[in-house]
């Protein structure tokens, strides 16, 4: 089966990696034939460069309505613990970490609906006061539709007014796993599939690019994994909006789900996310998720892009991820480490 799937590697769409071939290569006992693979496409796109960047997060608030059960890191409103941040409190720490030599900030919060439409405005633009050269990557669509549903304007609308305030991308949180039966299980009250993939392309219509993610390691089967990365694709063929697939292994923390990610699976869904998305140019694997060793690793699995210093993370941390120190010379190590090429940039990898 293998020397056929050779064939699919950046092949003409017509001779794309099939369903049924793509379960095939997760079933494998062996990650390393869809790593090889994997690492052939990735090649061919990206040669020996591997990217990073310098970034730090800003998490505004850890108040979420959604209390999704595999979350460790939402409070309710009034729990010990939860906080919102001021804009003011957000200038002073975009300052902080442009002095520091950041080039990038991901803003994201929980699912709060007694904020309104000017607080996520000014939490950019403070920002974007700080620094101007920032690049801003804020808002998953699930954000992004809720201050639509709470300023009572179009999705559309709010993307614009978003980038007018200085969003320069949006991340790809949200997604976790499209399967509805599994959502209902995992992110109850947080939007659809159909709802997520619509919000993302209108938000790719509005001129906006975005990365996708996918949470894994729960209770998704086989199936599930494949079908997330079709359906990526088809939209990625519909829109071109997407930059970076970034697949998410999940950690209990202090959920009752069980995580089942292990190194061999984190091995095959990076492999084959490289071989589904034909149409991705990148697939990133934060090493605030799998750490220094583990990326290493996937840059010879599919990945061409180790993620960002990620200063500041707040949301892996809370279930479990460790906190190490990063700088830009730690990253650069790390891909040099790897037998890559490292090459600097942010989330729009130049763009
Ligand atoms: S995963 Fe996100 S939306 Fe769900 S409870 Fe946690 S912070 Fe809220």
């Amino acid at each position: 089966m293998f020397a056929r799937m050779e064939n699919f590697v950046n092949a003409s769409p017509s001779k794309r990696l099939s369903r049924e071939d793509a379960l095939g290569l997760l079933r494998s006992a062996s990650p390393l034939a869809a790593g090889e693979l994997a690492d052939a496409a990735r090649r061919k796109m990206h040669g020996g460069r591997a990217f990073y960047s310098v970034n730090a997060a800003i998490t505004y608030s850890n108040i979420c309505e959604a209390m999704c059960p595999i979350c460790s890191f939402a409070r309710r409103e009034g729990e010990e613990g939860g906080y919102l941040l001021t804009p003011e409190e957000v200038y002073r720490r975009a300052s902080d970490f442009s002095k520091a030599g950041a080039l990038e900030i991901h803003i994201i919060g929980g699912i709060y609906s007694k904020l309104p439409l000017e607080y996520y405005l000014d939490v950019v633009r403070a920002v974007k006061s700080a620094d101007k050269n920032l690049n801003v990557v804020a808002y998953t669509v699930s954000e992004c539709d809720l201050i639509s549903r709470v300023s009572q304007k179009p999705l559309e609308e709010v993307i614009g007014l978003l980038m007018e305030a200085g969003v320069n991308a949006l991340p790809g949180g949200g997604a976790e796993i499209f399967e509805e039966s599994i959502r209902k299980k995992i992110s109850p009250n947080k939007l659809t599939a159909d709802q997520w993939l619509d919000a993302m392309r209108t938000t790719h219509r509005a001129g906006l690019k975005t990365n996708a993610t996918m949470l894994y390691g729960h209770i998704e089967s086989d199936e599930h994994v494949v079908d997330h990365l079709l359906r990526l694709r088809d939209l990625q063929d519909e829109t071109g909006g997407f930059k970076a697939f970034v697949p998410l292994p999940y950690r209990q923390g202090k959920s009752s789900i069980q995580s089942k990610a292990s190194g061999a699976y984190d091995l095959k869904i990076c492999a084959l996310a490289r071989l589904i998305l034909d149409n991705f140019p990148h697939i990133r694997v934060p090493i605030t998720h799998f750490g220094d060793r583990l990326a290493q690793i996937l840059l010879n699995f599919g990945a061409d892009d180790v993620g960002g210093t990620h200063w500041n993370e707040e949301v892996a941390v809370s279930a479990g991820a460790a906190q190490t120190e990063r700088d830009a010379a730690f990253m650069r190590r790390t891909i040099a480490g790897a037998g890559f090429e490292p090459v600097e940039g942010n989330s729009n990898y130049g763009a």
